[in-house]
């Protein structure tokens, strides 16, 4: 087991990849609090997981400092440290470039970006005390480097978490505390359901650009972040890795097949 006996806090694991990893993190055996702000789908995931002595559940709003420190001390309270934290949370708004309100950006820099950072700061202060080092895994997405116009804050969120991910974990290596991120192409989730396959049109369109000719799975970025956790990435640091079926390097469009 990649990580046994270690203490994880994972954001937005109610459902999509944050759940998906929480159960591959626990099948490596570590010890998970899930973390979420729609609650009552988080004590439902948390429930599914099964493992009562190993899972502590903690309704939070990431875009909240006082929320996220609060996190941080209860895996500390219930668990006794924290080893991996996996900011996860995010939200995506499709719309016209022209017609971002500043309540829009501030929504999803809020959470996506701002989250994230109180996110790598509480891990770090618990990480730096503890003395034995640790892992951050930031979840970006193929957005941080796409110039995507109707995903506009979305894409400005993850491409501020890479810097994030970078300025971090220069600060925090002498802690010898990794920080890494994870950006994914197109994986189904509720998220790419309602944000991105919204038509057949927006279907074939993600298809044709993605040369491995299928969406991803949540298990198969589940995995990329056990690694990014585990002692087998330990010279790994500061990189953002993208699992994504091909899809930033294809220079042009692939046949999609009707249905
Ligand atoms: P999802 O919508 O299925 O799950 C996101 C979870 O985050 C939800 O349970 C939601 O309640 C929670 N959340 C939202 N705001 C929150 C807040 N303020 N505080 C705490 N929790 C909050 O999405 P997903 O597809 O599983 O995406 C997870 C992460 O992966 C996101 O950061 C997303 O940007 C990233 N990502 C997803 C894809 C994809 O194709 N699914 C691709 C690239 C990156």
């Amino acid at each position: 087991m990649k990580l046994d006996g270690k203490v994880a806090v994972i954001t937005g694991a109610a459902r999509g990849l944050g759940r998906a990893c929480a159960g591959r993190f626990l099948q490596e055996g570590a010890k998970l609090v899930v973390a979420d702000i729609d609650g009552e789908e988080l004590a439902r995931t948390a429930d599914a997981l099964g493992r009562p002595e190993a899972v502590l559940a903690m309704p939070t709003d990431v875009s909240k400092r006082a929320e996220v420190d609060a996190l941080v001390a209860a895996a500390v309270a219930r668990f006794g440290r924290l080893d991996i934290m996996l900011n996860n949370a995010g939200i995506a708004r499709s719309q016209s470039f022209l017609e971002i309100a500043e309540s829009d950006f501030d929504e999803v820099i809020g959470v996506n970006l701002k989250g994230a950072f109180f996110g790598v700061q509480a891990a770090g202060r618990q990480m730096i005390a503890q003395g034995q080092g640790g892992v951050i895994i930031n979840m970006s997405s193929i957005n941080a480097l796409l110039a995507n116009p109707n995903l506009a804050t979305y894409a400005i969120s993850k491409g501020g978490m890479n810097q994030l991910t970078s300025v971090a974990s220069v600060a925090l290596a002498p802690h010898n505390i990794r920080v890494v991120g994870i950006g994914p192409g197109t994986i189904l989730t509720e998220m790419v359901e309602k944000a991105i396959m919204t038509s057949d049109e927006a279907r074939r369109a993600v298809l044709s650009r993605t040369p491995i000719g299928r969406c991803g799975e949540p298990s198969e970025i589940a995995s990329v972040a056990a690694f990014l956790a585990s002692a087998d990435a330990s010279y790994m640091t500061s990189q953002t890795i993208y699992p994504d079926g091909g899809r930033l390097v294809l220079n042009y469009t692939v046949p999609v097949a009707e249905g």
